[in-house]
């Protein structure tokens, strides 16, 4: 660690992997809108990274000692270094509208440079996710892939495919992956048993090859574009069979059609190297190995006496199954599949045989399918705290990517309450009990109107005022309150023991008339009206209180012992403790980085596996430290500090969301979901709200059925938070139900 001696001591450091590939079958397609079926495999690009408060990024090479820097709010023209991969990457982040945030790093890396392994690609995917928070990109491979391409194509000025970015972020242990690179249709084909994959390198750089390669483009795209002005169907060669190129052949140059000619039958061999990978059938994955190669050589001219040399030697070792060139040509490597037992004899016959017939040092691996970049070793945030995740990988090995370490018992930060949350992944792995058809309850509809509910129009309540006969929403003061406004203000202290008065109010909202319905099965119009009141109640309360909280509490579960559809809100001079912990620790980020905590969470998830509900206006995710099972959080996408702040445009899409979000919550077990809700919003206090983000949060106590529950008790009372079911898994289950309710929805008339 030449430029940060100190890096892998720290707890705050984390270690990012993104790996090499090696393509198995399917050259020069990818820019063609063809097949390809790399192997992303176990020669690696690490970064040991430390994230920065600032935008700006400090790398160096541990094996030279190098150092470039970045700024990431001003990135110039490319610089021709290797820095420009890094660069290009955090420029097309920004423009894809990923959050990207500075960080001191040093780069190591065992994919030798320019021998067509990627090391391009890997560095690119490695910068992604040290440019990202503790939970990588906030997009998924495939999608960091296309921006890492498009950061080679655009920044670092070359023209390639996908395929490298995509083995980098994309790959599976123990397995090809196939790519359509025309519609990104991706799907992993697991490498038989009994077969090794062996690299070897024929001692040139592929780097001699950038301008032929670009003429072999061209000359793809001149078979194109003679084949379209006469078959209006083709775009790319993908459209182009053999069929149809024997009917133009007279009107194509001999060189563009044996270029198009090799990338029609590649293709087909890549869909034949899937079927015989996944038979075992050996003795097909020889030939159409041999076919590739023979066409690059012939049909394509991409070859290379050196390249010919090593195959020819791989195959003359018994136990070698398959060989051929890999990769763009004119230099490069060679991969084999060969037999276990054979293995050392192939590695000792290349040593032995290459260099006297071409004069050239040839380099042997044995490689494993592993899987995409991700964290190696994850450390804590920047500030001084526990370590978050950490793993016993050193530099020595590798322990796996980030789903790995989040499988292990392991803590997560809340950052708006800065508390751990300890999460047992391991001890739920059993299969959760969905609903069964045999607990399926279809309860026969309550009333719509309750004579004995004191919330229903029209009835009497305890202290003897009577509801009005309202239609939409209804609000009045508790009449048996936590809170009254005539509370004195008075302090009392003495010795250890302090006291203040609290006034306040308290106030029941009525969602709906009819006492059967719950928000979930509401219309739009309905609930908005809600969105509205909670809105005009909060701005209302407000010039009188600091804290307004607006809460629902639902099903007997929660202690709400009167199904009618109902909130409350409660409001009083002090912050209370939950808000005083959220307005410290969103104050605190703001001031930090001039940004609000809670939208840059948004930035993080958007698109994430946490996801439950998205639409332009609100994302909806069960947090990554989400404490209850199916807990979720609801966040407006734009800043805004309160409920009233909201445009009309925003409040129809709230109402749009919670609809879908509760009926997820009730199909889960096709039971009316309990939960307790509640709003956070900045509180009325005359200072800057800047670092408040309006925010919702759902909070149910089920667990595994209608009836099983979590117990907050034990180690959660007395040391912390636990939780069995990951918040990844929860948002898949609630991902997995319909988004309308199961017993339908009201009419808007019907609310
Ligand atoms: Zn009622
Ligand atoms: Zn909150």
């Amino acid at each position: 660690m030449a430029a940060f001696p100190e890096a892998t001591e720290r707890s705050d450091v984390d270690v990012i992997r993104a790996p090499g590939r090696v393509n198995l079958i399917g050259e020069h397609t990818d820019y063609n809108g063809g097949f390809v079926l790399p192997v992303t495999i176990g020669l690696e690009m690490h970064i040991a990274r430390r994230r920065r408060l600032d935008r700006r990024v400090r790398l160096a090479l541990f094996a030279s000692g190098e150092v470039a820097e970045l700024d990431l709010d001003r990135i110039g023209p490319r610089t021709g270094g290797w820095i420009d991969y890094v660069a290009g990457t955090a420029r097309e982040m920004a423009a894809a509208g990923l959050a990207t945030g500075g960080f001191d790093g040093v780069i190591s890396s065992t994919i030798p440079v320019a021998a067509g392994l990627s090391s391009s690609a890997a560095l690119e995917l490695a910068a992604a996710w040290s440019l990202s928070g503790p939970m990588g990109p906030p997009a998924d491979g495939l999608t960091m892939a296309r921006i890492a391409q498009r950061a080679e194509n655009t920044y670092v000025g070359v023209m390639c495919g996908l395929m490298d970015q995509f083995a980098s972020a994309c790959g599976a242990v123990g397995a090809a992956v196939l790519l359509d690179c025309r519609s990104f249709d991706h799907r992993p084909v697991p490498l038989p048993a009994g077969l090794v994959l062996v690299v070897a390198h024929t001692g040139m750089p592929r780097t001699l090859g950038a301008s032929k390669y670009n003429a072999r483009r061209a000359e793809c795209e001149r078979a194109v574009a003679a084949l379209a002005a006469l078959e209006p169907s083709v775009h790319s060669l993908r459209d182009v069979d053999r069929t149809m190129l024997e009917r133009h052949a007279g009107r194509l140059d001999p060189v563009a059609r044996r270029r198009a000619e090799h990338v029609i039958d590649e293709n087909l061999r890549v869909l034949a190297t899937e079927a015989a990978l996944r038979a075992g059938d050996f003795v097909a994955l020889g030939h159409l190995f041999a076919a590739s190669h023979a066409s690059l050589r012939d049909l394509f001219e991409v070859c290379s006496p050196e390249l010919d040399a090593l195959v020819e030697i791989a195959l003359s070792v018994p136990g070698v199954v398959a060989s051929r060139m890999t990769g763009a040509g004119f230099g490069g490597c060679t991969v084999s599949l060969a037999r276990p037992a054979a293995v050392d004899e192939l590695r000792a016959r290349i040593l032995a045989d290459y260099r006297p017939r071409t004069g050239r040092t040839p380099r042997v691996w044995v490689v494993e399918a592993v899987d995409g970049a991700g964290f190696l070793a994850l450390g804590g945030p920047p500030a001084a705290t526990p370590p978050l995740l950490t793993t016993g990988a050193g530099a020595a090995g590798r322990s796996g990517s980030r789903t790995d370490l989040l499988s292990q018992p392991h803590r997560r930060h809340n950052p708006l309450t800065d508390e751990w949350i300890l999460v047992s992944a391991d001890r739920i792995q059993r299969p959760l009990q969905g609903r069964s058809r045999g607990t399926r309850r279809r309860l026969a509809p309550s009333l719509a109107y309750d004579p004995g509910c004191y919330l229903c129009p029209g009835n009497a309540r305890a202290s003897g005022a009577r509801n009005p006969a309202y239609r939409e929403t209804f609000v009045f003061t508790n009449d048996f309150a936590a809170l009254r406004p005539d509370t004195p203000e008075d302090r009392f202290e003495a010795g250890l023991i302090r006291a203040e008065g609290e006034p306040g109010t308290c106030r029941v909202i009525c969602f709906a008339p009819r006492h059967d319905l719950t928000m979930a099965r509401m219309s739009p119009a309905a609930v908005r009206a809600i969105v509205d009141l909670w809105a005009d109640q909060t701005t209302e309360l407000g010039a009188s209180y600091r804290w307004v909280q607006l809460f629902e509490n639902r099903g007997e579960a929660m202690g709400a012992s009167n199904p009618h559809p109902h909130g409350q809100i409660w409001a009083g001079g002090a912050l209370p403790v939950q808000a005083a912990r959220e307005d410290h620790t969103q104050r605190r980020h703001f001031e930090a980085t001039g940004r609000r905590l809670l939208l840059d969470y948004v930035d993080q998830e958007h698109g994430g596996p946490r996801v439950v509900v998205e639409n332009d206006e609100w994302l909806i995710v069960v947090p990554f430290w989400a404490a209850w099972p199916f807990e979720t959080l609801v966040l407006a996408k734009l800043p805004t500090a309160r409920i009233a702040d909201l445009t009309p445009t925003a409040r129809d899409a709230l109402a749009v969301a919670l609809i879908e979000l509760l009926s997820r919550y009730d199909n889960l077990f096709e039971h009316p979901f309990p939960y307790s809700m509640g709003w956070h919003q900045a509180p009325f206090d005359g200072g800057t709200n800047g670092h408040w983000q309006l925010h919702a949060h759902f909070l149910p106590p089920l667990l595994r059925s209608a009836t099983v529950r979590k117990f907050m008790v034990g180690y959660e009372l007395l040391a912390e938070t636990q939780r069995d079911l990951t918040a990844e898994d929860a948002a898949e289950r609630l991902r997995a139900v319909p988004p309308f309710h199961y017993l339908g929805h009201a009419t808007a008339g019907d609310g």
